[in-house]
């Protein structure tokens, strides 16, 4: 059994006094195993969205690091898709947008400029034998996972496990996750400029007339030619299959935790339907409950949900996204022993 501490309080209380964020650092003791350089795992919130963990919040947690003798920096990796985080210049110009260079702490987009920069993490489970892990996580064996607990249209909620599972995969990860296929060109959209030929590591797509083709045998989802290609010609076969996708994320969660001290925080204020991928301003869903903490990601999300559950009196998540068996994503990270369902509830 973890132990899961929460401090209620709303979004605006939090934003007038941030400071007992470190109030709860001091009483939960959740970062007591970090060591040396702490990746604080971040969403940035796609440009456009505005319900991303507030900056200000961080200011305290990287005081208290700091008091620590911690030396903290932002760490996140690119998105699979195209958009204003596919590149770590355009995903760091983004962070500063959204403000978070005021912390004065380095950002580190820790699958490189491209998304291209991988380790290997053997953990011989049922969907991989190996993950493809952010290559700066390397060399660091500390990390504060802080996510905004939000839904999600393919998985129903995301929250620790899915920031771990999806935020620390470099871009081949993040593709072996989503789906079973290789990428596709849409055939109206190629120019023929004949650049992914010219990137693609397996030799896996060829000139055919004035266009180019992904021969799936050849293909090993590198995913490297999906941010390359200057007409966005390159399309993700996206996976449908939610369970799938739920279990391939603890899976990732599992390698992302492997061998490496975390703690986790939850942010379950200004909760919306969607996750803080979607680049619009979007109402929350939820009532505000609070913050979590812990040293378990299947305990600090259950029991974000339980709390949910109790403070609105019915099932918001269900009800937001009836086709999908959310739950499934915490028993199958039980399962294989990402972390525990049962947990001791402490409130601060
Ligand atoms: S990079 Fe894009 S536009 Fe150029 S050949 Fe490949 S798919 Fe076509
Ligand atoms: S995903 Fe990688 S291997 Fe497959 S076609 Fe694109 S660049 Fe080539």
């Amino acid at each position: 059994m973890a132990d899961v501490f929460l401090k209620r309080i709303t979004y605006d209380e939090l934003l007038r006094e941030p400071k007992i964020i470190a109030d709860c650092l001091e009483v939960s003791k959740v970062t007591k195993n970090l060591k040396d350089k702490v990746a604080l795992k971040i969403h940035f919130g796609e440009k456009g969205n505005t319900s991303y963990i507030n900056p200000n919040f961080l200011f305290p947690i990287v005081n208290f690091l700091k008091k620590n003798n911690l030396k903290p920096f932002l760490f996140e990796t690119n998105t699979l898709y195209r958009g204003s985080r596919t590149n770590a210049i355009d995903h760091i110009n983004l962070a500063f947008g959204h403000g978070f260079g005021k912390l004065n702490i380095p950002i580190i987009i820790g699958d490189g400029i491209s998304g291209n920069d991988s380790f290997q993490v053997v953990i011989n489970k049922k969907h991989f034998k190996t993950c493809y892990i952010a290559e700066a996580l390397k060399d660091i064996d500390s990390m504060l996972v802080l996510s905004h607990f939000t839904g999600h249209m393919l998985t129903g909620f995301g929250a620790a496990i899915k920031n771990l599972g999806m935020g620390c995969a470099s871009r081949k990860g993040k593709l072996a996750q989503h789906c079973d296929v290789s990428p596709r060109i849409d055939e109206k959209k190629c120019k023929g400029c004949f650049i992914c030929i010219k990137i693609c590591p397996a030799q896996a797509i060829e000139k055919r007339a004035d266009k180019s083709f992904i021969i799936n045998e050849k293909c090993i989802g590198c995913a490297q030619c999906i941010s390359m290609c200057p007409q966005g010609a390159i399309d993700i076969v996206w996976s449908y299959e939610y369970n799938i996708i739920s279990e391939r994320i603890a899976e990732y969660a599992f390698a992302a935790t492997k061998d490496r001290n975390c703690a986790y925080i939850n942010f379950c204020i200004f909760m919306t339907k969607e996750c803080d991928c979607m680049n619009k301003e979007k109402k929350p869903y939820i009532k505000d409950l609070g913050i979590l903490f812990s040293l378990d990601p299947v305990s600090i999300d259950k029991a974000s949900i339980d709390l949910i559950i109790a403070l609105e009196a019915n099932d918001p998540i269900k009800e937001a996204h009836p086709q999908i068996d959310y739950l499934c994503q915490l028993n199958y990270a039980q399962a294989i022993g990402l972390g525990t369902q049962d947990y001791n509830l402490i409130e601060i």
